[in-house]
């Protein structure tokens, strides 16, 4: 957003408006802190404002402040149309292309209402009138802490929106590890937890939550699905839906695995392929130099960022994998460079 913008929408922000939040498909953390992060400042300044999820979240998110307020389109289309189609503004949330959203996607095409897209994903769609967009950024939850502070409202900053954003900042970032990680991170972090952001207990909240299925379905892929290829320096995961079956799969259970395919010595690219009922999804994961965003969006019609991204694909499960190892040759120079320690 250029200064104009800044002002245009500080403008229209000055008076109580209709203002849907939306995020991407199967939301994450970030969608998730980023949403209701922005959702919890904007009900300060008297809007009327309703969070739209695609579909639903893992429940480990459920806690955060304001979740009880959230619509899922998936279960609640009826509601939520009229709310796009009425809004005065729409914020769309850590995504940049309305395919992320799927059919909610044709509603927020179809409202008239401007779309300011806050976001750190590559190559955005030029559908939204404003865009607070930065690749640099470790998360959208960063830019929502940048966004409130560009319509001059830090001191609105409160706990509620302190421990939205820092769950994203956390996730996002692998919880402060992962090379997106920068000394503003920490300079924003230290301004959420001065707010009232409880860092240690988020932690716990996100990731000392597990079932006892969720901990032994890790075990499962560690021991039984990891396939290791030293050639191409990659290692990847498959898993069967009567395996999640198994053991008894909910959603956000299987999210993070893919981190342990990337975490043995050598490896520069971990992926993941899940059976879905209407796809197989895939994660994608690297280290150094390989730009996973860009093997996404060629091979599995997916995206994300250079070193974290997914993708569909609709082929069956082993056909996916086939797929997969078929096209690594293409990338065997790029996958033996050597990693920097
Ligand atoms: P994950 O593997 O955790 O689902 O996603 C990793 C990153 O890639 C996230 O930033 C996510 O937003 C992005 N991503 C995941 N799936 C897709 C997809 O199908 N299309 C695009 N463009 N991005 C995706
Ligand atoms: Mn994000």
């Amino acid at each position: 957003m250029n200064q104009a913008q800044i002002k245009e929408v500080t403008t229209l922000l000055s008076t109580p408006k209709n203002i849907v939040i939306v995020t991407h498909w199967s939301p994450d953390g970030d969608a998730m802190g980023s949403s209701l992060g922005l959702y919890n400042y904007l009900i300060q300044k008297k809007h009327k404002v309703t969070v739209i999820t695609p579909n639903d979240y893992p429940a480990f998110l459920n806690w955060l402040p304001g979740n009880n307020k959230v619509i899922d389109f998936s279960l609640k289309a009826k509601v939520a149309k009229p709310l796009v189609a009425k809004a005065d503004l729409i914020f769309c949330l850590d995504f940049n292309s309305l395919k992320r959203i799927n059919d909610l996607g044709t509603e927020v095409e179809k409202s008239k209402a401007p779309k300011l897209i806050i976001d750190h994903h590559l190559q955005p769609d030029g559908f939204a009138k404003y865009m607070l967009h930065n690749v640099e950024a470790c998360s959208t939850c960063e830019l929502v802490f940048d966004f409130i502070h560009l319509m001059g409202d830090d001191k609105k900053l409160n706990k509620n929106i302190a421990d939205c954003l820092y769950t994203g900042m956390m996730t996002d970032t692998g919880s402060f590890r992962f090379p997106s990680t920068t000394y503003r991170t920490h300079e924003i972090v230290a301004a959420l937890i001065k707010a009232g952001a409880d860092n240690s207990e988020i932690h716990n909240r996100i990731y000392d939550d597990n079932t006892e299925s969720r901990l032994r379905l890790l075990g499962f892929c560690l021991s039984e699905k990891l396939t290791v290829l030293k050639e191409y320096n990659t290692a990847f995961f498959s898993l069967r839906a009567d395996e999640l079956k198994r053991f008894n799969y909910k959603k956000g259970d299987t999210e993070g695995v893919v981190n342990y395919a990337l975490s043995i010595e050598g490896i520069c690219f971990a992926a993941f392929f899940v059976e879905r009922d209407d796809a197989v999804k895939t994660s994608f994961r690297s280290k150094g130099t390989f730009d996973v965003n860009l093997f996404a969006r060629k091979n599995f019609n997916g995206g994300g960022h250079a070193h974290a991204a997914g993708g569909q694909s609709d082929l069956s499960l082993d056909e996916s994998v086939i797929k997969f190892i078929s096209v690594l040759p293409e990338y065997k120079k790029e996958l033996n460079k050597k990693i920097k320690k």
